[in-house]
């Protein structure tokens, strides 16, 4: 037989949904695992959105619908974008599709010719690296530290743009590390993408997950310039606990919302028309219960912080936002734990697996070794149990 396409063998498996599999056999194996993994959250989707769902199907809206989506879910996008940050997107510069990662996939086959550069600071969602691959495009890892709240310092950018840069990828709030842009530092980076004119792809994702009142600032509001470079990539999963329903969106010019239109007409279609209605719901309807979420999200992540930084050995890293935080784990690194010579996050997520019973995901694909992410997105006992098993895991090495 011939061989297989190289560029498709060089993927990777997603590592979140990888621990996520790994844990959920443990379970239906019958063994008392606790999971932190997949961001996923655990409130029921809110019951007028699934009610939205359910009248589509007795409405008989089960047929094809149009590829960037129907009008009413656009329409519900652009009215969402509006009043949440004062943008202006008509209908034809959205496109809905099945989840964020098919939006990126298509905003990057957008933009990508083969050999493009695209800059990816780190830690990364583990998907973007490889959609960077898999588009054709070379990701450029630029370092952050957590000294600068694993920010991209407008320096930094600067060093790593090169005659092929073609854009960046900024994803504020960060998945994996909770952490948000300030306005003055968006403001800085869009500089230096104006100078040296790179798109940006900005992964919004977890926009409304915000805590301590702090303020989120979406990329494309900074300026008409900002937004005109700027592909916008937000979702229902995340905002509406939707993660089944898939379904994301892009908001960019009306030239690249076509072609990523042009894109899905002849490999995904337009998506499912139960969950379109759905989510015209969820995007146009009551914002209310987004709030009640976001609260319990953060006293979560109130919980599992103040837990974790008493506990010798690790400390985790307070997130602004999401549901997720990181764990440092450098001063495990080059330990012994159970047998197994701890090198990097990886090691650790499999020994804390097999013997400590809880899944956490290792963010040496995040392009993050010494981190473990935890998932607060479950709830309040089962991260009490996850902690008493760190704490007890730990002292018994
Ligand atoms: N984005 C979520 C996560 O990072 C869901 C899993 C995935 O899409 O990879 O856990």
């Amino acid at each position: 037989m011939k061989a297989l396409s190289q560029q498709a063998q060089s993927v990777r498996a997603s590592t979140t949904m990888a621990i996520d599999t790994q844990f959920k056999k443990m379970r239906a194996e019958g063994i008392d695992v606790i999971g932190f993994s997949v961001g996923e959250p655990d409130f029921p989707t809110p019951e007028h959105i699934k009610q939205a769902g359910i009248r589509a199907i007795e409405n008989n809206q089960t047929k094809y619908t149009p590829t960037p989506g129907t009008l009413d879910v656009r329409q519900a996008v652009s009215k969402r974008l509006k009043e949440d940050w004062g943008l202006d997107y008509s209908t034809d510069e959205i496109v809905v599709t099945g989840g964020g990662k098919p939006v990126l996939y298509g905003a990057l086959k957008a933009l990508l010719n083969p050999g493009d550069e695209v800059i990816l600071p780190a830690p990364y969602w583990v998907s973007y690296y490889e959609l960077i691959k898999m588009t054709g495009g070379v990701p450029v890892v630029v370092e952050t530290t957590e000294e600068d709240g694993f920010n991209l310092t407008p320096e930094h950018l600067r060093a790593a743009i090169t005659p092929k840069t073609k854009a960046i990828i900024l994803n504020s709030p960060s998945n994996p590390t909770g952490m948000i842009y300030s306005r003055e530092h968006l403001q800085a980076i869009a500089q230096v993408c104006t100078e040296a004119d790179l798109y940006v792809i900005a992964d919004e994702m977890y926009s409304k997950l915000v805590f301590d009142g702090k303020e989120f600032v979406s990329f494309p509001t900074l300026s008409d310039d900002a937004k005109a470079r700027t592909i916008l990539v937000n979702g229902a999963s995340k905002t509406y606990a939707m993660t089944g329903w898939r379904i994301g969106f892009a908001a960019a010019s009306k030239e690249i919302i076509k072609i990523m239109s042009n894109y899905f007409s002849h490999s995904l279609s337009g998506t499912c028309s139960i969950a379109q209605a759905a989510a015209a719901e969820a995007f146009g309807g009551s914002q209310a219960e987004i709030e009640t979420m976001r609260q319990e999200f953060e006293r979560r992540r109130n919980y599992l912080y103040e837990r974790m930084s008493q506990i010798p050995g690790v400390h985790p890293v307070r997130s602004e936002a999401t549901f997720y935080m990181l764990m440092n784990l450098s001063e495990l690194i080059g330990k012994t734990l159970y047998g197994v010579e701890i090198h990097d996050a990886d090691d650790f997520a499999d020994v804390f697996l097999r013997e400590g019973l809880v899944a956490v995901v290792p963010c040496t694909g995040f392009g993050a070794p010494h981190y473990v992410r935890w998932s607060f997105a479950v709830s309040m006992e089962n991260i009490q149990k996850g902690l008493d098993r760190l704490e007890y895991f730990l002292k018994n090495a």
